[in-house]
């Protein structure tokens, strides 16, 4: 039996991204993908047909990966094409960054050239605030200003690194490097910190293992063209068997 689709209530939530809209059942929400894309704090404004299909299929392929390796997420189920339904959590203001390889803002930030590999992953942390462009925060100031608490903290970041050490291998099998990628987390009403949000190109860098070709949302925010044929080619290495002869386990 297939579980019925529920009704689409009031938007809570308009994103750049996605919409979120509350369904009958108080604790579950349905979250629509749009097709839409932004870059640097919507100054920046583009898309196409089918993005918003693209990533939920990403995201919804991915939640499950995750939840089976013990990552507990907002995901229920894909509804339809551009939708999910998910838990009703509360959203943590602290974006997570966890960067594998030197590359954007860190670059940027500290003079490292793109690419240059990191010994050990690093996990920022920023404000989620549009008004401020989600400013770099270390976690003292997410304590201090009521952000979060210190046990969600110390979870949020150990289910940040236990999400890489689930994705490196996972992306490395379908020859994709995961450069760094930024996660949301948010509570249930238990209490439970879940991961939230998208896992998408749009939040992730993707880079061909062979040949360190582009393949997410800097194509976009670099003007590099061709960014409707990664985000298609995200999808089909995402959603593809891990290739033989490359270790699903092994950690980049
Ligand atoms: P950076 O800080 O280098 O610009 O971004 C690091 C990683 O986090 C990249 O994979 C980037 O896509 C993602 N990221 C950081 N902030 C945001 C954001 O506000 N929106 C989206 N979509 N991705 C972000």
């Amino acid at each position: 039996m297939t579980a019925s689709t529920p009704q689409r209530g009031e938007m809570r939530y308009e994103g750049k991204a996605k919409r979120v809209y509350a369904t009958p059942e108080p604790g579950e929400y349905i979250v629509e993908y749009k097709d839409e894309a932004t870059a640097f704090n919507a100054q920046k404004r583009g898309g196409w047909q089918g993005k918003g299909a693209t990533n939920n299929a990403i995201t919804a392929h991915l939640y499950p990966v995750l939840e089976a390796a013990g990552v507990p997420t907002h995901f229920v189920r894909k509804l339809s094409d551009t939708e999910q339904l998910v838990k009703a959590v509360t959203i943590v203001p602290v974006e997570v960054i966890v960067r594998n390889v030197a590359a954007g803002s860190f670059s940027k930030r500290l003079g490292i050239e793109e690419g240059t590999p990191l010994d050990h992953p690093i996990v920022e942390y920023c404000y989620k605030s549009d008004a401020l462009g989600d400013p770099l925060i270390n976690t003292d100031t997410a304590l201090s200003l009521g952000w979060a608490t210190e046990p969600q903290l110390l979870r949020i970041r150990e289910l940040a690194l236990k999400i890489r050490g689930v994705l490196v291998p996972y992306f490395l099998a379908r020859g994709v490097k995961l450069i760094d990628f930024k996660l949301e987390f948010g509570t249930l009403p238990d209490g439970t910190v879940v991961l939230a949000d998208e896992i998408s190109p749009d939040t992730c860098r993707f880079w061909d293992a062979e040949t360190n070709e582009k393949m997410d949302k800097d194509r976009f925010r670099r003007d590099l063209g061709g960014i409707e044929d990664a985000y298609a080619e995200m999808l089909r290495r995402v959603t593809a068997p891990a290739a033989e002869g490359r270790d699903p386990r092994a950690e980049s």
